[in-house]
């Protein structure tokens, strides 16, 4: 058990996080603040099946402007990249849930990991009784919007609001759970209006510290070496239980990123 030094390492490493999100979004919006919080991976890439599928929008009507939010309890620009104490790191799986997501549970129960999952209302319409398997098995909900459109990201306070609510009533409807305490933008994209809608819906950002980068199925080897070459206390790790033709890949890394994480010293569990 390490001190109070490395969570102050921890907090260290969130402010560079937000400094980050705030210079890129002074500089040039979205896809910068991607890129530059990802580590410098390709931003705007995290486009796959579950994207090409979406049906184009129609132009809705514009909402009527939200009132201003009450004083948030929770800096809502902050996206969480790192979190916890330094003895535990976080997996956290999106897009589902999907055809892969049962093999991604029993592998979760093997070792006894609670991971999160963000998932869309879209899915979880399509999938309800896959998705009631997660929750009862014991893993996070995380709303990672209904239609996982990234341009509603970049829109309007209102209209990012609504797409999360009807995210959060697919939720209730389908699980009867109650509103995620997080979302995870798709793409990422959680500056412009974001921290607005986020502070109205009292969410909070889901990020990560580590790309797994399995969307874009390089091998299981370097799935698993996109994670284990970037242990470190708090971290949360981007995988896919969902949103593209299979998600082999990371079933077949899973097993092996969780023993890796365990060796380097590390127990596994949900953001709180
Ligand atoms: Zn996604």
């Amino acid at each position: 058990m390490r001190g109070p030094g490395n969570r102050r390492g921890i907090r260290r490493a969130t402010r560079f996080t937000i400094a980050a999100v705030a210079a890129a979004a002074v500089g040039g919006g979205a896809l910068v603040y991607a890129g530059e919080y990802r580590n410098g991976a390709d931003a705007g890439n995290d486009v796959n099946a579950a994207d090409a599928e979406a049906p184009a929008t129609t132009s809705a009507p514009v909402p009527a402007p939200e009132p201003l939010p009450a004083p948030p309890d929770w800096d809502y620009s902050t996206v969480i990249g790192y979190t916890g104490d330094d003895t535990e790191m976080h997996l956290t799986f999106d897009d589902g849930p999907g055809k892969d997501t049962p093999a991604i549970l029993d592998i979760l129960d093997r070792y006894n990991v609670k991971a999160t999952f963000c998932m869309t209302g879209r899915q979880t319409d399509e999938e309800p009784d896959i998705g009631r398997q997660v929750l009862a098995r014991g893993h996070l909900l995380c709303n990672h919007s209904y239609s996982h459109l990234p341009s509603i990201n970049r829109g309007n306070a209102a209209g990012i609001t609504a797409e999360i609510n009807k995210a959060n009533d697919a939720f209730a409807r389908q699980y009867g759970a109650p509103q995620p305490t997080y979302y995870r933008a798709p793409e990422g994209v959680f500056n412009g209006q974001v921290p607005t809608a986020l502070a109205g819906l009292k969410m909070r950002a889901l990020g990560w510290a580590v790309d797994s980068r399995d969307w874009t199925k390089p091998g299981v080897d370097t799935i698993v070496n996109n994670v284990l070459s970037q242990v470190g206390p708090g971290k949360i790790v981007l995988m896919h239980d969902a949103g593209g033709t299979d998600r082999a890949q990371t079933v077949a890394a899973l097993p092996r990123i969780i023993e890796g994480i365990r060796a380097a010293g590390y127990r596994l569990t949900t953001p709180r």
